[in-house]
């Protein structure tokens, strides 16, 4: 497969629920993200486009499945799943997000891994780890991104990966930790070969 198959991503559609997204076939990954953790900047830093995830933050899109193709023929595809920041949010709303986002991942067989992006001064809180349980419960390989990396030295960033992995340990989960900056592009390479190999149709 090329080298960076986001470079031709563009947006395809919203769905508000499972039912209406585009057919369960092909490959797909997922991207989720507590609110603020910069989901929208990795997602621009693999599309290597400034723009390209204004379209997930725009009214009436936030709360839902946000679908980017990468080929003509949607075979491969990006989804951008809805923030999550419980402290902000109602009980009934976290239920529907809940709802939405357990259901997206039990029920898609196209689905080949979900990237968890992280602010990595404020990792694996509560509702990454509601996240990640739900991968394991799903048998959903996982990828954790911690980006803003620029923002600690390189030793602190070295040891929050250490902690995040010991921390995991418990879980039957097949996952991996890229310490990333979507500002610098800093693990950017790392990440978009984890990608390529998920989203290889071939194999
Ligand atoms: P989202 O709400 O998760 O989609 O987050 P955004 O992508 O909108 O980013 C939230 C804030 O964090 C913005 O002010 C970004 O400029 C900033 N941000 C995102 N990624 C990075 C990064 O790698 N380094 C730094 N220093 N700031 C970042």
């Amino acid at each position: 497969m090329e080298k960076n198959i986001f470079v031709n991503i563009n947006f395809l559609l919203s769905a508000l629920e499972v039912a209406s997204l585009p057919k369960d076939t092909g490959s797909e990954v997922a991207l989720c993200g507590r609110s603020n953790s910069g989901k929208s900047s990795v997602l621009n830093a693999l599309a290597n486009n400034k723009n390209l995830a204004r379209t997930s933050k725009t009214p009436g899109r936030t709360q839902s499945l946000n679908v980017f193709s990468l080929e003509e023929n949607h075979a491969i595809r990006v989804i951008d799943l809805p923030g999550y920041g419980f402290a902000k949010v109602s009980k009934q709303e976290r239920k529907k997000w809940g709802f939405l986002i357990n259901n997206y991942l039990s029920k898609r067989k196209s689905l080949k891994g979900l990237v968890i992006i992280m602010d990595i001064r404020h990792p694996l809180k509560e509702s990454d780890l509601i996240l990640i349980n739900w991968c394991e419960q799903t048998n959903t390989p996982v990828q954790i991104v911690l980006n803003k990396s620029d923002k600690i030295s390189k030793g602190q960033s070295s040891l929050v990966k250490t902690q995040i992995l010991k921390a995991l340990e418990d879980f039957k989960i097949n996952t991996n930790v890229i310490i990333f900056s979507a500002k610098k592009k800093y693990g950017l390479n790392l990440l978009q070969d984890k990608l390529n190999d998920w989203l290889d149709n071939s194999k």
